[in-house]
């Protein structure tokens, strides 16, 4: 892949990178950014690398205050995990500002640039292929929301907005239905039934923030495996990456989410629904991570609605496959006719079985519990 002159003549000498400038590479394999690994040369000591990032800014439409947002949660994550004796150049991510003390480098073309520090001796998997890593993710995303759990969320930008608002999610949902604008709708009644059996799950989370009877908290929102640097000798999930999506929320959208494409036991479009359920061994194993970091934080209220987080944000991740299916397939991208039916109906397999579940659900949360 050849990568851009730009990138290099003018983009890489805006950062307060160190040393001499030797080559850039592509590097990971996000879905959203274009990255790079860029290296430089210094007199005594290896080579260093940098990571440099094109944000996306189709997706991500404002860049200076999801660069603030950036910048407050990392700041306030060196304070804690220096505070804990920890080495903070690799437990965050590290913003490398531009010359002129910007958060970001803004180019000729209106392309917007970042760089981090490069987390090395770490690996990022794209899938739990080894045993302890599920475990292992669950304790970092736990970490992560143990270390935040003092700071500010409300002083954070709404990203995306309404991005996990049920309610609202629940609201488009009844619009496609009324509109139909494929003349869909007769063919999928089965599953709008579904959704409008579980329309009053959908307010539960949002009326209690409302009513402050959960804490308003940081989240993440992208809480995927690739989204953790894992050490290369311990496989401990040291470092949590990829904050573009870090807002103010609710324990429950992290974890819930987690659950939902973590535990499953088939992927997100499997059209043979009977291979489709909730594991509940992975479940454990995820509950056990993330409270062994995350519990000592966590409301009795928290506590009580965990197990059913994972099914609400289960059938809110159905309710938008559905939506768009409804709606003519113009959100999320499809590779095959009724791509996003097929991926709606794994949702609501995974929210029935998770409905039989419940009770070893809860048991399994509750029983961590020590508030
Ligand atoms: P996307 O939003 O596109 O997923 P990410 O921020 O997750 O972008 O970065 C893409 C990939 O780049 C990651 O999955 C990881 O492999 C690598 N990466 C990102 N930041 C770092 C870092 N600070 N150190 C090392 N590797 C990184
Ligand atoms: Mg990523
Ligand atoms: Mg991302």
């Amino acid at each position: 892949k050849i990568i851009d002159t730009k990138i290099t003549a003018e983009v890489v000498n805006q950062f307060e990178f160190n040393g001499e400038f030797i080559h850039i590479e592509p590097l990971g394999q996000g879905h959203i950014n274009s990255t790079y690994a860029v290296y430089f040369r210094r007199e005594t000591v290896p080579p260093i690398r940098y990571v440099l990032q094109r944000i996306n800014t189709s997706i991500l439409k404002n860049p200076l205050t999801l660069m603030k947002n950036i910048e407050g949660v990392t700041n306030h994550l060196r304070k804690k995990i220096m505070e804990a004796g920890g080495n903070p150049d690799r437990e965050t991510l590290t913003i490398v500002k531009t010359k002129d003390g910007k958060l970001f480098y803004e180019d000729g073309d209106k392309e917007c640039w970042r760089a981090y520090l490069f987390i090395e001796d770490a690996t990022c998997y794209q899938s739990a292929e080894k045993p302890g890593l599920f475990y292992n993710s669950a304790k970092a995303f736990g970490r992560f929301q143990k270390l935040l759990s003092d700071y500010p969320a409300e002083t954070l930008s709404e990203t995306i907005e309404k991005f996990h608002n049920t309610v609202n999610r629940y609201k488009n949902f009844e619009k496609a239905v009324q509109e139909d604008r494929m003349g869909r709708a007769k063919d999928v009644q089965k599953e709008i039934e579904f959704v409008k059996a579980r329309k009053d799950d959908c307010g539960i989370v949002l009326d209690l923030i409302e009513k402050k009877e959960i804490p308003l908290r940081v989240t993440h929102n992208d809480t995927k495996l690739n989204n953790i640097m894992m050490d290369n000798e311990t496989n401990e999930g040291i470092c949590v990456i990829d904050l573009d999506t870090v807002m103010p929320g609710s324990v429950f959208y992290d974890f819930g989410d987690s659950i939902r494409f973590g535990a499953s036991s088939a992927a997100e479009d499997e059209t043979d629904l009977s291979k489709v359920y909730m594991d509940i061994n992975l479940f454990k194993e995820y509950v056990e991570g993330f409270l062994s970091e995350a519990g000592e934080t966590l409301t009795k209220k928290e506590y009580e609605l965990l197990a059913f987080s994972a099914k609400l944000l289960t059938l809110e991740c159905g309710i938008r496959f559905l939506t768009d299916y409804l709606e003519g397939d113009t959100y999320f991208k499809i590779h095959r006719e009724h791509h996003n039916l097929d991926r709606a109906r794994t949702q609501f397999k995974l929210v029935a079985n998770m409905e039989e579940k419940m009770e070893m659900m809860n048991e399994i949360v509750m029983s961590h519990c020590k508030n």
